[in-house]
């Protein structure tokens, strides 16, 4: 799935190439993907410029010329590709955008859970107060002494699930969560309420650490991901654990495992990892 990382790199290709571009016409395939009937939506986008684009949590959002914003989920397998329109169209593409360029944005998702709404731009804080989101945890504000008392918070709570859920910090998933383990050396199955502060100080130094990592090699790519542009992103080739059960741990003589936990596959060193 898309996480933080990968969606910042999205975001940061569209405020690129994208930002003044026209909607000149919208081809809904699947309306099952937007919140609205799809003649409303087109008769809403249509004609509309792409101004402002910023990310909060896993969603995009680009400001319409118009007063609307398009929210975008691309959930476990989205991709938002910005192509030529001689590239073919397969059935998995569900949303075409018609630019004054001649290139298209398309939507393409194989499982179809990707979605996008249309709010009014002014009404885009009252749907992410509505979602309860956690921090942004790149965000200045988000100090050791802020997740400290976040995490407290959730004492009988265990480390992973707790890390991916976005009520808690926004942003992260099963793919950094188990990365930012495997560096603070802390199994994930252990509960908060048995972390050491240096436990705790080591998960926080992670996650600063290994997001912005991860938006400098433009996202990880284990299965379906492509940024804008339709490329791979390179983090894969610096994963530690996550998606690597069966390959030597980088940090001790053992073997990556990959385990089941709240029903999500979770890799790690159980060597390392305590
Ligand atoms: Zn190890």
């Amino acid at each position: 799935m898309p996480e933080l990382p990968e969606v910042e790199t999205i975001k940061r290709e569209f405020a690129q190439v994208l930002t003044g571009r026209r909607i000149e016409s919208v081809e809904v395939r699947s309306p099952i993907i937007l919140d609205i009937p799809s003649s409303q939506f087109v008769g809403r986008v249509e004609g509309a410029e792409f101004r402002n684009v910023t990310r909060r949590a896993k969603y995009l959002v680009v400001d319409l010329s118009n007063g609307f914003s398009l929210i975008i989920h691309l959930k476990i397998s989205g991709q938002l590709l910005y192509v030529l329109p001689d590239r073919p169209i397969d059935d998995y593409t569900h949303i075409i955008f018609n630019l004054d360029d001649g290139k298209q944005l398309r939507l393409r998702d194989v499982n179809s859970f990707a979605s996008i709404w249309l709010f009014k731009t002014t009404d885009i804080p009252s749907f992410f107060a509505y979602r309860k989101m956690g921090p942004e945890p790149l965000s200045p504000n988000f100090t050791y002494e802020s997740f400290r008392a976040l995490i407290k918070r959730h004492p009988r709570a265990m480390i992973k699930p707790l890390l991916i859920n976005q009520h808690f910090v926004a942003g992260i998933g099963s793919i950094y969560a188990d990365e930012i383990l495997f560096y603070a050396r802390v199994h994930p199955a252990r509960k908060v309420s048995d972390l050491s502060e240096e436990e705790i100080r080591r998960i926080y130094d992670g996650t600063r650490q290994i997001l912005p990592e991860a938006i400098s090699h433009r996202g990880t790519t284990t299965q379906f991901y492509l940024d804008l542009r339709g490329q791979k992103g390179e983090h894969q080739n610096y994963l530690k654990v996550h998606a690597k059960a069966g390959k030597p741990c980088e940090g001790c003589p053992g073997v990556v495992e990959k385990i089941e936990l709240s029903g999500r596959g979770t890799y790690l060193c159980p060597s390392c990892q305590h």
